[in-house]
C-alpha cells in the first residue's frame, strides 16, 4: 500500500517538474519567435546580412560592426531574460558574428553545431538542446532568405542549461541541478574550455558544469548523491523520469534530449526537502494542482516580456510620434549606406526638408494639432517613397530622406513630388502646409558631415528664396 502511494507520489513529481520544464522552455520558444518575425526578419536586418556570404573579408567587417551596432539594443534586452547568445553564421556553416564574444568569428561550425547544420542544408528552423564549443544550450535556429528567397545563412538565439533551470528552480521551489553526458563533453566543447566540468557525484558517464554557484548544491547534497549513485545510474538507463527518495528528499530525474537525438544527453535533478514522507505526499497533490497555476503565470510573463523586448527596438529605432527612424537609427543608416556606395560606386542623395512656419501652426491651433500635422507629413512622404528610401526625424519639425541609386536629377523629382504632396493634401486646420527641401548628391570624398551640411545649406536657400520649394545647388 505504502509502496503503491509512493509510486503515485514519484509519478506526480516527475509530471510536474517535466511540466514545468517544458513551459519554461516554451517560453522562450515564443520569444525567439518574436525576434525573429519583429526584429530579425525585416528589411534592416536582412538587406544587411544577404550581402555578408559573398562579400570579401574586408567588407565583412563593414557589414558585421553595422550589423553589431544596428542589434546591440536587441542584444541588451535579450540578456535582461537570460538569453545570452545571438549569433548569425553564413550559409556554410561558418560563424559571422557572436554577440557574446563579437572578436570570435569566421570558424566552421560544421560537424559541431548539428542544429546549425539542419537549418542552414535543410533550410528549416531547428529547435533543442545541443553543446557547443563554448556553452552548453537551448538553441534556437532559424535560417534567413533575402527577399527574393535566397538562401543568405542562419540567426542563433540560445539560452544556457543554467539560465533555464534556474527559472525552473523560481517556479518549483525545488532546488534544482543538471548533469550532462561525458562523452558528448568531450567530443565537442574546446579543450581550453573542459576544465569548466567536473565528473558528476550520481554517475561517473556525466558531468556537471564547474561554475561557482553550483558548487553550494554539490556540497549541500554529495552525500545523497553518492548514496543514490548506484540506484540512479540504474534507472537512467532506461531514459525515462524517475524519482528516489532519500533522507526525506526527493530526488527526481528527468532526461533531455539533444538535436541529434540523444534521449539522455542531458538530465535535470530536483532536490525537495520534506519534513515527513506524508507532507511529501500532500504536496505532490498540491502541486499537481498548482502546476495549471504555474502554466498560467508563465504565460502572462511571456506576454509581459514579449512586450517589453517590441517596446525597447522600438524605441531605440523610431521616433514616437511619427513613427519615422529616429536620427541616431538614421545616422548609422546613412553611414552605411554612404560607405557601401562609395565601395559599390553607386550615387547617393540625400533630401533635408523642414516644415514652413511650424511654429505660427502650433501659435494658432496648439500644439496637439501641430503634433497631428508633423505625423501627417511623414504619413505623405511614405506613401511616395520606395521600399529603399529611408526616412528620419531629424529634429523638431525637420525630417531627412535618404535615397540609395539615386542621382542628383532624380533626388530633385522626389523631392518636388514630396512637396506637391505635402502641399496638396488637406489638413485638419485651416492653413495649407508647406516644407522646404535642399538636396544633396554624394561627390568624392564626401562624407556623412560634408553632405548633410550642403543639404542644409541648400535647405537654408530654400527659405530664404521664399518657402515651398527645392534647392539643389548653391
Ligand atoms: P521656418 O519656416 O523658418 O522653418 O519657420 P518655423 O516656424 O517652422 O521654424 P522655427 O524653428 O522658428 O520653429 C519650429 C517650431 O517647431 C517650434 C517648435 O515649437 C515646433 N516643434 C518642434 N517639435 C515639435 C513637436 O514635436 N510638436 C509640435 N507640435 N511642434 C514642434
Ligand atoms: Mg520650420
Ligand atoms: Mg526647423
Amino acid at each position: 500500500m505504502y509502496q503503491d502511494k509512493q509510486a503515485a507520489v514519484f509519478e506526480r513529481k516527475v509530471k510536474v517538474f517535466k511540466d514545468v520544464y517544458n513551459s519554461t522552455r516554451k517560453s522562450y520558444s515564443k520569444i525567439t519567435k518574436l525576434l525573429y518575425d519583429e526584429i530579425i526578419n525585416t528589411p534592416e536586418v536582412i538587406d544587411l546580412f544577404k550581402q555578408a556570404k559573398d562579400a570579401s573579408t574586408e567588407e565583412q567587417q563593414i557589414i558585421r560592426n553595422a550589423l553589431y551596432q544596428l542589434l546591440t539594443p536587441t542584444y541588451t534586452s535579450l540578456k535582461t531574460i537570460n538569453i545570452r547568445q545571438l549569433h548569425f553564421h553564413l550559409p556554410n556553416v561558418s560563424s559571422f558574428l557572436r554577440f557574446h564574444k563579437p572578436e570570435k568569428y569566421g570558424d566552421s561550425l560544421l560537424g559541431i553545431r548539428y542544429s546549425l547544420e539542419i537549418a542552414n542544408t535543410e533550410k528549416r528552423y531547428v529547435e533543442g538542446f545541443e553543446e557547443g564549443r563554448i556553452y552548453n544550450g537551448f538553441r534556437y535556429v532559424y535560417p534567413l532568405f533575402d527577399e527574393e528567397k535566397r538562401h543568405i545563412g542562419s540567426v542563433e538565439t540560445s539560452l544556457s542549461f543554467k539560465a533555464l533551470s534556474n527559472d525552473i528552480e523560481e517556479t518549483l521551489g525545488d532546488e534544482i541541478d543538471f548533469i550532462l553526458k561525458k562523452s558528448i563533453v568531450e567530443k565537442k566543447v574546446w579543450k581550453s574550455e573542459q576544465s569548466n566540468y567536473i565528473i558528476s557525484q550520481i554517475n561517473s558517464e556525466y558531468m556537471n558544469e564547474n561554475v561557482n554557484e553550483y558548487t553550494p548544491i554539490l556540497s549541500k547534497y554529495k552525500h545523497i548523491n553518492q548514496s543514490i549513485s548506484q540506484e540512479a545510474t540504474r534507472q537512467m538507463k532506461k531514459q525515462v523520469g524517475f524519482a528516489i527518495c532519500k533522507d526525506n528528499t526527493i530526488i527526481t530525474f528527468i532526461p533531455i534530449g539533444n538535436v541529434q537525438g540523444d534521449k539522455n544527453a542531458a538530465y535535470l535533478i530536483s532536490y525537495e526537502k520534506s519534513e515527513e514522507v506524508r507532507t511529501i505526499m500532500n504536496d505532490a497533490l498540491v502541486l499537481l494542482a498548482i502546476s495549471t497555476i504555474i502554466l498560467l503565470i508563465v504565460s502572462i510573463l511571456i506576454f509581459v516580456i514579449l512586450q517589453k523586448i517590441a517596446k525597447i527596438t522600438e524605441i531605440a529605432t523610431y521616433d514616437s510620434l511619427t513613427g519615422a527612424y529616429n536620427r541616431s537609427t538614421m545616422n548609422e543608416l546613412l553611414v552605411y549606406e554612404l560607405e557601401r556606395s562609395k565601395r559599390k560606386n553607386k550615387t547617393l542623395s540625400i533630401i533635408f526638408l523642414d516644415i514652413d512656419d511650424f511654429k505660427s501652426v502650433n501659435d494658432r491651433y496648439g500644439h496637439e494639432q501641430g503634433d497631428l500635422v508633423l505625423k501627417k507629413v511623414v504619413e505623405l512622404m511614405g506613401e511616395k517613397l520606395r521600399k529603399s528610401d529611408r526616412l528620419g526625424r531629424w529634429g523638431g519639425e525637420e525630417f531627412l530622406v535618404m535615397l540609395p541609386e539615386t542621382n542628383g536629377e532624380e533626388a530633385v523629382l522626389v523631392a518636388e513630388k514630396l512637396r506637391e504632396v505635402i502641399s496638396m493634401d488637406e489638413y485638419r486646420i485651416p492653413s495649407i502646409v508647406t516644407c522646404s527641401f535642399g538636396v544633396a548628391t554624394c561627390v568624392n570624398d564626401d562624407n556623412l558631415e560634408s553632405m548633410i551640411a550642403r543639404a542644409d545649406a541648400c535647405l537654408y536657400k530654400a527659405k530664404k528664396e521664399g518657402k515651398n520649394r527645392v534647392v539643389s545647388h548653391l
